[in-house]
């Protein structure tokens, strides 16, 4: 019997995981779930869930047991061999470093498997258009195979100490999180193929108001699809396939540089002297800066925890820039609350606003102003989320972002 362990991998469909006489196996790491935010869970947990659901209809399930019991579990079940889910995150790679270990002990044969477009390699490029250019694997397929086969030739195994993942769903449900987001796994396909027929993504992606991004991001984070599928039906939408190509390119570059979860990638700014002004960082998450969009931004967050990418830019550009405030702050109050929350796109994301990451520039300040008339011009989008009566900037915009540029080049010498 083999054991295939599962990390993001929650669907039927193009699932390397899901093969005959190999038990599905979920490791639940508390430690690991300590880091993530409430909505994460919330969606994630569904997925699992619903996931054995699936499996049950088969007369299998998904073993879920705790990290701590990963010995006594391998012990009595011998596999032959273990495929263990890879992702660049450090505590996924944490866990395969100890399988690594038992590995020695019980001598099984242990395969990492890599469920992402381009497989991991020595980083050799110099930016984002090298990577796109020379490395993406823009042909990555989705794998076809009988589903009722598969899942009818999965194994299973008596575990007495198997954890109830209902319990652990409901325990971390958040039922305005899953009213909103949570579709089945045929659904996300079928709306992404209708999202990417209807609506022009070149022109109206950068628009909040408008239908004009996809969210698959929330669906991507927890595996209910993979990013094979995904590109599989966007075909030569370009623009939208590259976009799926930024996200593999912040995967390998927190594979082959795990320190930029807390550390800049670019040396230069490791000395940088961040502001950790709490009153400010305050006003920032409550949405109570006094300028209009950034707060739009902020509520909408605390709210769904959503934010369309443009707004994640205006209000990271305005904490790390306008309010010179250290960028690990805000990457790890997005975290908390997004329900896509994701270490290497955040991470990733978040230096490269700040100016201290790959192919970006310290002097790149959004003027929130300039940003909503050209993005919100009817102000259709921020009056969703703000009241009338609103705070004074808690900034001058200008002024503020003059004495960043000049903070900024003396903190870079
Ligand atoms: C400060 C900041 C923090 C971010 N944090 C996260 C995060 O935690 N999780 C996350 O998935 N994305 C994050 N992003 C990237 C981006 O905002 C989201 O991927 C996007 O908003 C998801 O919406 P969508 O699926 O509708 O996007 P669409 O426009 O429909 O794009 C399709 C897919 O392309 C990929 N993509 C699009 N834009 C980016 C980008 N800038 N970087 C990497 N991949 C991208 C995503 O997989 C996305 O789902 C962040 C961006 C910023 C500026």
């Amino acid at each position: 019997m083999n054991l295939s362990i599962l990390t993001r991998d929650f669907r039927i469909y193009d699932n390397e995981l899901l093969q005959s006489d190999t038990i599905p196996v979920f490791i639940y790491d508390e430690y690991n779930q300590q880091e993530h935010g409430m909505n994460l869970k919330s969606i994630f947990f569904k997925y699992v869930y619903e996931f054995n659901n699936k499996l049950k209809h088969y007369g299998k399930e998904l073993i879920v047991i705790r990290y701590e019991e990963l010995d006594s579990f391998i012990m009595k079940v011998k596999p032959n061999t273990i495929y263990y889910s890879l992702d660049p995150e450090p505590r996924n790679r944490d866990r395969f470093e100890n399988l690594k270990e038992l590995q020695r002990k019980y001598k099984f044969k242990l395969i990492p498997v890599w469920q992402f477009p381009t497989p991991p390699s020595e980083w050799k490029f110099s930016s984002f258009t090298h990577f796109y250019r020379t490395a993406f694997n823009r042909s990555a397929h989705p794998k076809i195979y009988n589903v009722d086969e598969v899942l009818s030739s999965l194994g299973t195994v008596e575990w007495e100490n198997k954890i109830d993942i209902e319990t652990i769903y409901r325990g971390y449900r958040v039922s305005e999180i899953e009213e909103k987001y949570y579709k089945d796994e045929y659904k996300i396909v079928n709306d992404l193929k209708d999202f990417l027929e209807r609506v022009d993504y070149e022109r109206d992606r950068d628009y909040p108001a408008k239908e004009g991004t996809s969210k698959i991001s929330i669906y991507l984070r927890v595996g209910a699809i993979s990013h094979r599928t995904a590109m599989y039906i966007a075909k030569n939408n370009n623009r939208f396939i590259s976009e799926i190509a930024w996200s593999d390119f912040y995967r390998l570059l927190l594979w082959n540089f795990p320190n930029i979860v807390d550390q800049e990638w670019n040396p230069k700014w490791r000395n940088v002297r961040w502001s950790r002004d709490q009153n400010l960082f305050e006003a920032w998450k409550n949405g109570e800066t006094g300028i209009d969009i950034v707060d739009a931004g902020m509520k909408q967050l605390s709210r769904e925890g959503w934010m369309h990418n443009r707004l994640r830019m205006i209000a990271a550009s305005f904490l790390t820039k306008n309010l010179k405030i250290d960028w690990r702050l805000g990457e790890r109050y997005f975290y908390s609350k997004l329900v896509d929350a994701d270490l290497a796109q955040n991470v990733g994301n978040w230096q490269w606003v700040a100016g201290c990451g790959t192919d970006t520039v310290y002097f790149r300040v959004f003027n929130p102003l300039i940003q909503e008339r050209k993005f919100d011009p009817n102000r259709e989008y921020i009056t969703r989320y703000l009241e009338f009566s609103r705070p004074k900037p808690i900034v001058n915009l200008d002024q503020s972002r003059e004495e960043y540029l000049d903070w900024i080049k003396s903190q870079l010498k």
